[in-house]
């Protein structure tokens, strides 16, 4: 699929072919897309859809077949490379891996499917991956159901050998004109993303604060989640408008509706554009309180836009995201390597670490541990206490990046006094095996706590007492009090900030944490959305972190804020007792 610019479409009679329609989700990401719709059949990979001529049935299955051999061969490979230190699982993953390659459902049945229905390889093998997937949801055990997982990433590994190896058609020229339209993406999905220039995406699935769609923002690309039907409705190469902001997409617009959008769009790039000149402006409110703005990141380069956006150091680095797309573990000098050069770039910043947040949505090959209700299970500290090496192996590289400049180390996903011992005890032994051999790391180095499950929310004397500062992870604080998965786009609409039980634990934790006298943060995505700025500094909230995208928004707001009107404010709404006050006292406090 080649798509002509954009500037073609006024003029192209087929653009018009269909009757315009428009879809409403969730926005997750804000600004307007106007593009082409570009499909993408599976979760991982653009997978191209051609009929083949009957000679070249024979090519094709050969095509087929190598790439197996190919994907049988590197399973063998990385089995035999597993390193001693690796997660129990990991052997077990790839031996199943093998297993599912060498099924003649995978193997043999595309074949037939090439044959039959003249269709290229790529194809054969997703269709017959649909199959299986489908099936396996049928199945009652809820650890075999999950294992249409590993279906999925057998696939993947094939289509990935056959790219290139087909006449398929290329990738989209023109990247900047491209909407992406998906059923689902996973966050390792989204993070391949960084790698591209899409105008937009949009997929049927998840949920505003789904780390899909963190990432999607991260990207700074509108994206609306939760659209159901679009990837059925939408053609190929057909014009979208994606509202971002709104949640609205519109297929086919006529000409009127194209123009007001492209009139929106240009309004939003010249607030961007003017919001620029903030970049190096201290933040502060109106009587001088000064206000700490940090950046949240994903991967390392994500600090080029930290520093563009003028962010005062990294209050989150999701290190979780090094871990996705790959099919072993970063080594300890690799990850060491990537925390160092953001603890180098951000120079005298402080940089915060977050170990590991794997589990629920994020998950490594090999260390799948979901159990039947991965919000609820093995997820990020309980995770890496079920991994010990891992986790150890990940605390001597952060320890070791500390050298280089000023890291804070934080850990999600908190609920017990005892994890926090634990935490210290890993940490005593990291740091046991670096004093043995003369490395050097930040022994003041600071431990903070993410706050993020209610319990911890309601038990804050007992974290500050043992932790040196704390983060709000509002995205999961509100997951969790309000019992909704936040992936989930069927209860999508449920996920509510302004719940007066959300309010009650935000404000009580930043109280507890200020009477302490601990520093304390929200970094959820809360903190970057201009809608809630005064009221967290109402509640006495003094450092915010957030997507660097974001920053610029929340610092003109941050400058246009009297914290004495906000406190008052901020007080009523806590004790507003009906949703629709709660509104309005916040429409006033904006105002
Ligand atoms: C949160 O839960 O608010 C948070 C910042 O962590 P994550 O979104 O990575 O779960
Ligand atoms: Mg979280």
């Amino acid at each position: 699929m080649d798509s002509p610019p954009l500037d073609v479409i006024r003029t192209d009679p087929q653009v018009a072919r269909h009757a315009s329609f428009t879809l409403h989700g969730s926005g997750a990401s804000g600004g307007i897309a106007i593009g082409y719709a570009h499909l993408v059949s599976t979760a991982r990979l653009e997978v191209p859809q051609y009929e083949i001529a009957p000679d070249e049935i024979d090519g094709e299955i050969e095509r087929f077949d190598s790439a197996v051999t190919q994907v049988r061969g590197e399973l063998v490979g990385l089995r035999a490379s597993v390193p001693a230190s690796a997660p129990a699982e990991m052997g077990a993953f790839l031996d199943l891996h093998r297993m599912i390659l060498d099924d003649s459902m995978l193997s043999e049945t595309p074949r037939e499917l090439i044959r039959e229905r003249r269709c290229n390889a790529e194809l054969a093998l997703v269709q017959q991956m649909e199959m299986l997937v489908a099936r396996f949801e049928e199945i009652e055990d809820p650890y075999l159901r999950e294992r249409k997982a590993d279906v999925r990433q057998v696939v993947e590994r094939v289509l990935k050998a056959m790219l290139g190896t087909g006449h398929a058609p290329p990738a989209p020229a023109h990247e900047e004109n491209v909407v992406v339209v998906a059923h689902d993406f996973s966050p390792a999905d989204m993070i391949l993303f960084k790698q591209h220039q899409f105008a937009g995406f949009v997929t049927d699935l998840g949920g505003v604060t789904s780390h899909t769609a963190i990432v999607a923002r991260s990207l700074g690309l509108p994206a609306i989640v939760g659209l159901h039907h679009a990837r059925q409705m939408v053609r190929e190469n057909e014009l979208v408008i994606v509202d971002g902001a709104e949640g609205v997409l519109i297929v086919n617009p006529d000409e009127r509706v194209l123009g007001e959008y492209r009139l929106k769009q240009s309004a939003l790039q010249i607030e961007r554009q003017k919001l620029k000149r903030l970049a190096s402006t201290p933040a502060s409110t109106l009587d001088g309180t000064p206000i700490e703005l940090q950046a949240n990141i994903e991967l390392p380069d994500d600090v080029e836009s930290a520093l563009e956006s003028g962010a005062s150091g990294v209050g989150l680095f999701r290190t979780e995201f090094l871990f996705l797309n790959r099919d072993d573990l970063p080594s300890e000098d690799e990850q060491f390597e990537a925390y160092r050069a953001a603890v180098e770039a951000m120079r005298d910043q402080p940089v915060t670490i977050r170990t590991l947040d794997l589990g629920a949505d994020k998950t490594v090959n090999g260390a799948d541990r979901g159990g039947p209700n991965p919000a609820l299970g093995l997820r990020a500290i309980r995770f890496c206490f079920a991994e010990p090496q891992m986790f150890l192996t990940q605390l001597r590289a952060i320890l070791r990046a500390s050298a280089y400049g000023r890291v804070r180390l934080l850990v999600p996903m908190l609920a017990h006094a005892h994890e926090i011992d634990l935490v210290f005890q890993y940490l005593q032994q990291a740091r046991d095996t670096l004093e043995a051999m003369n490395v050097p790391y930040d022994r003041a180095l600071e431990v903070g706590g993410m706050v993020e499950v209610p319990a911890a929310a309601l038990a804050v004397p007992l974290f500050v007492k043992r932790l040196d500062f704390l983060s709000i992870g509002t995205n999961d604080l509100i997951q969790y009090t309000l019992a909704i998965d936040r992936t989930d786009d069927m209860v999508a609409h449920l996920y509510d900030p302004l719940h007066p039980a959300v309010l009650q634990l935000v404000a009580g934790t930043i109280r507890s944490a200020v009477k302490a006298g601990k520093p304390v943060a929200v970094c959820g995505e809360m903190a970057g959305e201009v809608a809630y700025t005064r009221l967290l500094l109402g509640f006495g909230l003094r450092q915010f972190s957030m997507h660097p995208m974001q920053l610029l928004a929340v610092k003109q707001q941050v400058l246009r804020s009297d914290l004495t009107e906000a406190e008052a404010l901020a007080s009523r709404i806590l004790r507003a007792d009906d949703p629709e006050k709660t509104r309005q006292l916040l429409g006033r406090l904006n105002a």
